[in-house]
């Protein structure tokens, strides 16, 4: 933490402590995400509600911090000097309501429980549904925007509004809420018949390596319809290491964390692995992997 670190963390403290949930000061982030990387933020805060999302989304505005919403954080990289700000975990907003074919659920429901009542697109996703929208997250056999009938997301002005999907602007792993960083506070999806997710499970366990600490997919796809994976393991860049970080032997599009990994470490090996695949096929890798500040 910075120096400067317990003013902030105390003044945060100050403005959110008559807010219902859990609120932790100078609270290390490296545990809440899947790549266990990362410093510590000022405060993180846990509502138990969305209407207390939305109260502490409009205090750390009007005081001028900087704020982020944090679902499972299996899409995340925060540096190691941490956040000064406020982190916002959905993990309370686990509301689960069925209708026939239609599902509403807060913003921190797990992913895989979705995927399993009916989502089986996007079985072996971590994370949370807030997450999964923001994110646009999906597999070759489709993504969460095919299922979104509506997101209720936290305007700017404080207000909430039920988007459609058309208004969702979802993209290719992108969403509006992503860009604008509107926060989803609940979503309804349209269920599709269960099936046996063991298939699915089984392959993506073949093709990811997942024993070892990782936010999944660190570029994404060109649009030249070559995978990103593909140009980094014919530039026999798999294996290539700094500090503990590491690009996976198994899938080339993955850095893993072998234990004691920094934020620098990984961001040196994302510019390397840029730097030669741009000069062995005119390509420039995007990151797909969310570097918290940037
Ligand atoms: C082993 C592994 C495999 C993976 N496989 C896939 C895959 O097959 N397909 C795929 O698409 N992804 C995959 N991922 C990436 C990741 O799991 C998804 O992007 C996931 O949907 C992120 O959800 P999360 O809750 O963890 O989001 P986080 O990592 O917490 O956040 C990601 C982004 O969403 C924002 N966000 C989170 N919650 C909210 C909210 N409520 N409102 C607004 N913004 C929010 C965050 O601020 C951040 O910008 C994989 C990751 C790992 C570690």
């Amino acid at each position: 933490m910075e120096a400067g670190a317990g003013d902030g963390a105390r003044a945060l403290l100050r403005i959110l402590r008559d807010l219902p949930g859990g609120l932790r000061a100078e609270e290390l982030l490296a545990p809440h995400t899947t790549f266990r990387i990362g410093g510590r933020a000022f405060a993180l805060y846990e509502p138990p509600t969305e209407d207390a999302l939305a109260e502490a989304v409009v205090r750390a505005r009007s005081h001028g911090f900087p704020w982020r919403m944090l679902g499972g954080g299996s899409k995340l990289l925060i540096p190691d000097r941490g956040f000064p700000g406020l982190v916002l975990s959905t993990a309370g907003l686990r509301s689960w309501h069925e209708e026939g074919e239609f599902l509403r659920v807060g913003a921190g429901v797990p992913l895989a429980r979705v995927a399993r009542r009916g989502a089986w697109a996007l079985a072996g996703i971590p994370g949370t549904v807030g997450g999964a929208v923001a994110m646009n997250a999906g597999t070759r056999h489709g993504s969460i925007a095919e299922q979104v009938v509506w997101v209720q997301a936290l305007l700017p002005t404080g207000r909430v509004h039920t988007f459609s999907p058309a208004e969702c602007g979802f993209t290719y792993r992108d969403s509006l809420f992503r860009r604008l960083r509107l926060p989803v506070l609940a979503v309804g999806l349209r269920l599709q018949p269960c099936q046996d997710l063991a298939p699915f499970l089984r392959e993506r366990a073949k093709s990811q390596p997942l024993g070892l600490p990782s936010a999944g997919c660190v570029f994404r796809n060109p649009p030249d319809g070559r995978s990103a994976g593909w140009l980094i393991d014919q530039c026999g860049l798999k294996g290539a290491r700094i500090g503990d970080a590491v690009v996976s032997e198994h899938h080339a599009n993955f850095i893993c964390n072998l234990g004691h990994a920094r934020a620098s470490d990984v961001l040196e090996l994302v510019d390397r692995v840029q730097d030669t695949v741009v000069s062995e096929f005119g390509v420039w890798l995007k990151l797909e992997l969310e570097v918290v500040g940037e």
